[in-house]
């Protein structure tokens, strides 16, 4: 494990960055893929969305107990059922006794019948108070499974896209990996801090495979239900589970429908 992303980091009031990054090396040189989860604390209850990579356990744990300071976590959001999002529940539910699981837990049995009694099926448009700040569910526009869901906090404006919205930064000429990386460094960084912004070619790459159904529908209809989002939700920060924290929202956008675009344009060749 790297050290570099062991440290979480505070974005706002509140909400802090949590998480390890995988590592790897990709033509001789070692990059990055963030698995992130994101603490938000209300002054009545806590909530953490996504639960980092098993593979990071003790770490989340060790980054969570710091961050909490003594308070326990009230909630635990999996945006979905895949084990980068909901890996860790047994260990957090079993760190946190009265922690309750929501989300669109719709399924959650089938994983963890053991945790049965303490699920609580959120649907989009659901909100939860923290106290002082709320947490509201959206529907996912960028998913890759039927139950995932986003979420956006109303006291620092964060929207947390789970898998949407991961680019690769910087990395020299990529090969067969396709996932969404950084180099060492940049781990904790925010888009806007980042040596430069990705371009459309590096958030195509991200989206191309990792987001197989992006190449066979059209996306344009998700993005125009982003902007109506962020219209709707005032918006700082978009954190997503596998890239860097992204703080230039309205740029970031163009990009990523840009390279929505094209990988869509890439694989529906003209009539
Ligand atoms: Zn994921
Ligand atoms: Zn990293």
């Amino acid at each position: 494990m790297n050290t570099e992303a062991t440290r979480p980091r505070q974005m706002a009031e509140g909400v802090f960055w949590l998480g390890g990054c995988l590592s790897a090396f990709s033509s001789g040189h070692e990059v990055h893929y963030h698995v992130s989860a994101y603490l938000v604390m209300g002054s009545r209850a806590s909530i953490l969305v996504d639960t980092g990579d098993p593979g990071h356990a003790l770490l989340v744990l060790a980054q969570l107990e710091h961050a909490l300071g003594g308070r326990p976590l009230d909630y635990v959001f999996p945006t979905h059922p895949e084990i980068p999002h909901a890996g860790n529940l047994p260990m957090l539910l079993a760190a946190y006794p009265d922690a309750r699981i929501v989300g669109d837990t719709r399924d959650y049995h089938l994983h963890f019948p053991e945790f049965d009694g303490r699920l609580e099926r959120r649907s989009a448009g659901d909100s939860l108070d923290l106290g002082g700040r709320e947490i509201r569910f959206l529907p996912a526009h960028i998913r890759d499974l039927e139950n995932t869901l986003w979420a956006h906090d109303s006291g620092s404006g964060t929207l947390f896209v789970s898998d949407g919205f991961s680019f690769i930064h910087d990395i020299p000429q990529p090969e067969e990996d396709d996932e969404p990386v950084h180099l060492p460094g940049q781990c904790r960084l925010f888009s806007g801090e980042m040596p430069e912004p990705p371009s459309v070619e590096q958030a195509a790459y991200g989206t191309g495979r990792a987001l197989y159904w992006t190449r066979f529908v059209d996306v344009t209809s998700a993005f125009t239900d982003i902007e109506d989002t962020l219209e709707q939700l005032p918006t700082s920060f978009i954190a997503p589970a596998h890239g860097n924290v992204i703080d230039d929202v309205d740029g970031m956008l163009r990009t990523s429908l840009a390279a929505h675009r094209r990988v869509y344009g890439a694989e529906r060749s003209p009539q």
